[in-house]
């Protein structure tokens, strides 16, 4: 066995890396362990990204609880972490009198699970604030506190951050079993060796309910629910000013409208449960059904400037509720499942929420006295002024090389993802630290460079450079093999 750590967290997405960023503060040895090359690249990756205010959840379901903490936590933690999050406000909004009684409960739920400022506000008052909104709309809750993050940077910050307090990420570790001895965990078997641990917390999003059946749990039973989108180029001239709702449906908030913190504007998603955790693919007919569902609410939107489409699915358990609970079978093991939404608003009430529980299970937690609350701000070169940029570029001149036009995002920041702390190892992961290949040409320009430099930075060939997982290699072999060959094969 390797070294024995306090906690080990299974998991990398929001949840898991909330988790260690929480514990990171006590004097514990933590090691936080994910399948894939990266953090955040499972559910965390392919949601709304809204900070709900809190209203959706019954109050004595723990998503009621958590989820008012959660988005009242978010204001400190994105400045100490400097996580890019807009505080834009959300309106459910009533297009016809029968909806009328589903925002009144809905502000009543609010109340009850102590939202701030909500109102409800009428027609004028929608008119005036989202001047493009359906001329049918009667009424809307308004909710000031709801906001919009980025949310796989909200991971990588608390990933990050919790390295510079002294846990360690292990990428590319899959872990394949639980080690229970005598009725308490004792660490876990990987793809890459066994790690031993007094405690492990199970954050691993739509495979929770397998890593749980390892210790013998058999109640917790996550169905993929899928959602899709599209997404606009943020040059897209229509303006939405605020996170819109259509009233929710029993299962899902509906299809929403909503600018993300970059300004692209966002439409999705759908709800259909789906028989395979891997299914992302979008569909004529899913898509069909955000475009009808934003049109509702928008009725000039239209589909030209839409730059990709894609699909996230959520963890969604049997109890339709989180299921953050110490195991009552296995001493020392406990599970963050059933994540689904709001779990990426809820996630630092989550981080507490558990670190109580495996406080209560016996884990002491002692403040360390170096403890750094604090992120570096990433450069942000396409946020900056051109008198900023020039300054840049006088202090390094990597700056002065914009290897994604679209985005404008220049070497120097691509380096920086790279060799940073928790470094980008795969196409994707450079694009969710610099945003290159976000943009309009969605990496046509810029992929070929970003896979030249992470071979350079990395030390690998360019045709062993990833986009995302498994066998997502972008080049299959060098043209000059390719005409060696040929010139061969002819002799
Ligand atoms: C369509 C959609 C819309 C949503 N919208 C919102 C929203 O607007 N606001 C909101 O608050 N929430 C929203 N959510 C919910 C939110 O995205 C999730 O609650 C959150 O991302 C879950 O994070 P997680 O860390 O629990 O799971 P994940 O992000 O899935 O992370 C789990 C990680 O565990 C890893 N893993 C799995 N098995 C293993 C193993 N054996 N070994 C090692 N690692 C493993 C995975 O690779 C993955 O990285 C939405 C979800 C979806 C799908």
């Amino acid at each position: 066995m390797n070294k024995k750590y306090d906690v080990i967290i299974i998991g990398a997405g929001i949840s898991g890396c909330a988790v260690a960023w929480k514990l990171a503060r006590y004097n514990l040895d933590i090691l936080l362990l994910e399948k894939e090359a990266d953090v955040a690249t499972g559910t965390t990756k392919a949601n709304t990204a809204i900070m709900h205010a809190g209203y959706n959840a019954d109050p004595d379901k723990l998503k009621g609880r958590l989820n008012v903490k959660g988005n009242e936590e978010i204001r400190e933690v994105s400045k100490k972490l400097n996580i890019p999050y807009k505080e834009i406000g959300s309106l459910v909004v009533g297009l016809e009198d029968d909806d009328l009684s589903v925002i009144d409960e809905l502000y009543q739920k609010g109340l009850k699970n102590n939202v701030k400022n909500m109102e409800i506000v009428d027609r004028e008052w929608l008119l005036e604030h989202e001047p493009n909104i359906s001329k049918k709309a009667v009424k809307a809750l308004w909710a000031p506190t709801a906001g919009v993050i980025t949310p796989w940077e909200a991971a990588l910050a608390m990933a990050q951050n919790a390295v510079a307090n002294g846990a360690e990420v292990k990428l590319e570790t899959a872990v394949e079993d639980v080690l229970v001895d005598e009725g308490r965990v004792i660490g876990v078997k990987t793809n890459q060796g066994d790690f031993a641990a007094d405690y492990v917390v199970n954050a691993a999003g739509l495979y929770a309910d397998e890593i749980a059946r390892m210790v013998g749990i058999e109640k917790i039973n996550i169905t993929p629910r899928k959602g899709e989108y599209y997404i606009y180029d943020h040059a897209k001239d229509f303006e939405v000013n605020h996170v819109v709702f259509p009233v929710p449906t029993p299962i899902s908030k509906g299809i929403v409208v909503t600018p993300t913190v970059e300004n692209n504007l966002l439409i999705g998603p759908t709800s259909h449960n789906v028989e395979s955790k891997t299914d992302l693919a979008t569909t004529r007919e899913g898509l069909k059904e955000v475009y009808n569902g934003a049109k509702k609410l928008y009725p000039e939107l239209d589909l030209r400037d839409t730059i990709r489409v894609f699909a996230g699915l959520r963890a969604a358990d049997d109890t339709e509720d989180f299921v953050i609970e110490a195991a009552e079978n296995v001493k020392g093991f406990v599970n963050v499942a059933g994540i689904q939404s709001p779990g990426l608003a809820s996630s630092t009430a989550i981080a507490g929420y558990t670190a109580d529980i495996l406080k209560d299970e016996g884990l002491i937690l002692s403040e360390k006295k170096d403890f750094i609350e604090t992120r570096e701000e990433p450069v942000r070169f396409y946020e900056m002024s051109n008198t900023e940029r020039a300054k840049m570029v006088d202090q390094n001149k990597d700056y002065g090389q914009i290897i994604c036009r679209c985005e404008t995002v220049s070497y120097k920041e691509i380096l920086d993802a790279i060799n940073g702390p928790v470094g980008a190892r795969t196409v994707n992961a450079v694009k969710r630290r610099t945003r290159a290949g976000a943009g309009r040409c969605q990496g046509g320009f810029c992929g070929p460079r970003v896979v030249d430099i992470l071979a350079e930075q990395l030390g690998i060939d360019p045709t062993e450079v990833k986009q995302e997982e498994g066998n997502s290699q972008i080049l299959e072999y060098k043209i000059k093999e390719l005409l060696g060959s040929r010139v061969m094969n002819n002799a």
